[in-house]
Parts: structure tokens; sequence; C-alpha cells
């Protein structure tokens, strides 16, 4: 790779990682950063690999080795941040560990940063113990934390049913489930059947709950944890109590919009708090790029906007993955197609066989998702209401 990298893509994670292979394989050269120690992102995250009861991660393995193997076209920076892209595509990326900054003028950037699931602001959010549902997994697994400290999980959508299954699966004590949204309707599974394997994964984390000793509350959200207010029974644990503190989390219940309600149901005590209000784009990269972005209605931050080619208004800058929108891993592996596509043909390489119909494979794909994305955003994207909760005392 020379000096001055004319293509550089921001994320290794599923999508990002799609396309730096892509635009190897019609040998063109790639800069891809990464802040993570290995490449694979929230998507494909690198197991363990002293743990011998790690599932295996086929797809992960081999993305990892296939940009080993295109080594000598992909450049891979792990443990560098992209930290500002600014007006004319000055791009300014940093290693992490020694600092050193270098600025880029590249002619293409794919933006592939994934999303991101912010803490809720409520009340008591940043007690100990306390922490984003994304993170959660990764939390519990870095930790030495008791086994046994009691789990609340809120927010809405796949991920925290997904969280709530994983935690079941590895036997934690999940306390509850506060699910802001209600049952899906009929209508609503009726659309998410037509992925049929999507739609089995997600019944499977609900049975996971509905068979498991937590409490669901749906329609329902964390209005408030407070620190020490503990019941009988909830610090008999003098580990926990130490390192964690118990906590007391107070529900509220929510109307149609996601508004809180008056009624409040019972306070539950826990240990370990986990909370969400839904993925967004992580844009925090995007510096004064000047990109056009598009509103959103709800609490789902917002969107670059985007053309069917995952150009923003930026000429050169494209996003693809959760970064451009938040779907999910196979969205996020087509779009790392596409993406790649639209960036060769900047290089005047776009006339390549196997690129082009990975492409039009990609945008079926994307194209048979889109209900089934609907119909989840229908049921779980977080809406207006639940905004009040924070200035809202209930
Ligand atoms: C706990 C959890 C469970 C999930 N389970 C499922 C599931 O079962 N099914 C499903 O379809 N989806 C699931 N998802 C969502 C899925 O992981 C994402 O949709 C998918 O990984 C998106 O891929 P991506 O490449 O867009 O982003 P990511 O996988 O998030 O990768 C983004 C990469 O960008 C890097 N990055 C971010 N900012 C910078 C920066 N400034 N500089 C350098 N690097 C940066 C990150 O380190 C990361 O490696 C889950 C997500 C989470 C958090």
């Amino acid at each position: 790779m020379g000096d001055r990298p004319e293509i550089v893509v921001i994320g290794a994670g599923p999508a990002g990682a799609t396309a730096a292979l892509r635009l190897a394989r019609v040998y063109l050269n790639v800069l891809l950063v990464d802040e993570r120690a290995h490449a694979g992102g929230r998507g494909f995250p690198k197991p363990d690999e002293d743990d011998p009861f790690a599932a295996p991660d086929y797809r992960g393995q081999a993305l990892r080795r296939g940009l080993r193997e295109q080594a000598a076209r992909i450049e891979h920076r792990a443990g560098w941040r992209a930290v500002d892209l600014a007006a004319g595509m000055a791009l300014t990326i940093e290693d992490i560990a020694s600092g050193r900054r270098e600025t880029l003028v590249p002619r293409a950037v794919i933006l592939a940063t994934g999303g991101v699931d912010p803490k809720p602001d409520v009340p008591g959010a940043d007690l100990p113990g306390v922490f984003a549902l994304g993170d959660i997994e990764s939390v519990l697994a870095a930790s030495l934390e008791q086994p046994r400290a009691r789990i609340v999980l809120g927010g809405s959508g796949p991920l925290l049913w997904r969280t709530a299954a994983e935690l079941i699966g590895q036997r934690r004590s999940l306390a509850a489930v506060i699910d802001a949204a209600s049952a899906p309707s009929w209508r609503q599974v009726m659309t998410m059947a037509r992925q049929p394997g999507l739609l089995e994964q997600g019944l499977g984390w609900t049975r996971a709950v509905w068979g498991s000793r937590a409490a669901l509350h749906r329609s329902s959200a964390i209005a408030q944890i407070r620190d020490g207010a503990i019941r009988d029974g909830a610090i008999r644990d003098g580990a926990i109590r130490d390192k964690l503190g118990a906590l007391t989390v107070e529900i509220a219940t929510l109307d149609e919009q996601w508004t809180p309600q008056a009624a409040r149901r019972p306070d539950i005590a826990a240990d370990i708090v986990a909370l969400g209000r839904g993925m967004r784009p992580n844009l925090a990269a995007l510096g004064s790029a000047g990109a056009v972005m598009v509103g959103d209605d709800g609490d789902g931050g917002p969107r670059l906007r985007r053309g069917d080619d995952l150009q923003t208004s930026v000429p050169g800058l494209y996003a693809a993955g959760d970064a451009g929108r938040v779907a999910g891993l196979d969205a996020a592996l087509a779009e790392g197609t596409i993406a790649a596509l639209s960036v060769a043909r900047l290089f005047g390489r776009a006339d390549d066989a196997d690129l082009a119909a990975a492409a039009a494979e990609a945008r079926q794909r994307l194209k048979a998702l889109t209900p089934f994305l609907a119909a989840i955003d229908d049921w779980s994207k977080p809406r207006p209401g639940l905004m009040a909760l924070a200035a809202k005392r209930v």
C-alpha cells in the first residue's frame, strides 16, 4: 500500500470487513482502521480462544482469515480510531496506544462504525452496577462478578430479548425483563414470518424468557434506579454489596406512544441493571464532514441521508451497516458488498462480474429483509413518549 491510501474503511465489523475484502478482490488497496484489537465488530466478536466451550464462529473466522490472506491489499490497523472526518474528506486517525495521529485525504471513505446503544438518561443510570444493554454481556464476561447477582434488563426490541436469552443460557440470575414494547401483533408476527429463520430465532429468545424465572413486564420502562434501598435478603452476599451496591428499580407503565403513566408496577431489587433505548448509528467519527442527516421521529437518533449506492451527501463518503441504519447482521453484510461496488465504480473497477453479481444478490437480500425490518421497527422502535422519561417524574 502506498503512503496515501485512497480508500479508507472505518470499522472492521461485518459491513466494513466485507467491503474491504470485496475491494481487495478487484485489486484495490484499502486502509481498514478499527479501534478493536480484532476484526469482526459486534457481529462477529472474537471468542476467547482459551475457552473450550466458546461456540465456534465460522463466519467471523472466515472474515478474519480473508483479511489475513489479503494483507497485501488490505492494511488492517487494529487499535486505531478514526477521530474526525472534516470537510474536504480530511480524515484524522489515532493510534489508541501511543496517541499518535495521522491525517489522510482519501478519495473514498466507507463509514462502517456500527451502532451505539447509549444508556438512557433516567435518574440513577450513572450508579455503579448500571450498564448499557449492548455492553452487559461483555461486562459480565470480563468481570468476576458473582453469578448469583440479580440482573434486571430494560429496553426494547431484538437486542433486549437476545440479551435476556443469552444470560438465561449462561444460568445468570435474571430477575426481570422490562420491555417498552407490547407483545407484537399478529400482523407483525405474520410479516416477520416472511423471514422464517429470523422469526424462529426470536421465538427461541421468547421461549427462553417465558421458561425462566424472570418476571416479564411489557409496555413498561425503567423510570428510576435507586441505590441502597435494600429489601430483605438483598445483601446476603456481601461481595456483591461491596462491589456493586444493591439497587432498587422503579418501573413505569407506558401508553401506546410509550409515554410514562402514573401507575407504577412494584419496585424490583437488583444488583446489576442493564438498560438501553434502542441501537442507533454510531456517527461519532463524522466530525465536520458536513454530511446531511435525516431526522428521526422517535428516539432512534439521526441518520445519514444515503442514496441507493449508500453514498451520503458528501461525494466519496459512503455509510454501510449499522452506521447507516441499524438493521442487524444480514443487512450489514449486504451493505458492505453494495458499498464496495459503489467505491469500485468510483475507481473504474465496477465491471468485475463477481462483484456485480454479489452486489445484485446483496440488493435482493436487503429487499427481502425490508418487510421484516419494518415489522421489527413497528413493534419495537422507541416512540417519542419515552424521551419524557428522564425529565418527567411519574
Ligand atoms: C450484544 C449484541 C447482540 C447482537 N445479536 C444479533 C443477532 O443475534 N442477530 C443480528 O442480526 N444482529 C445482532 N446484533 C447486531 C449486529 O451485531 C450488528 O447489526 C452488526 O454487527 C452490524 O455490523 P457493522 O459492521 O455495521 O457494525 P459492528 O459489528 O458494530 O462493527 C463496527 C466496528 O467499527 C469499529 N469502530 C466504531 N467506531 C470506530 C472509530 N471511530 N474508529 C475505528 N473503528 C471504529 C468498532 O470497533 C467495530 O469493530 C447484535 C448486537 C449486539 C450489540
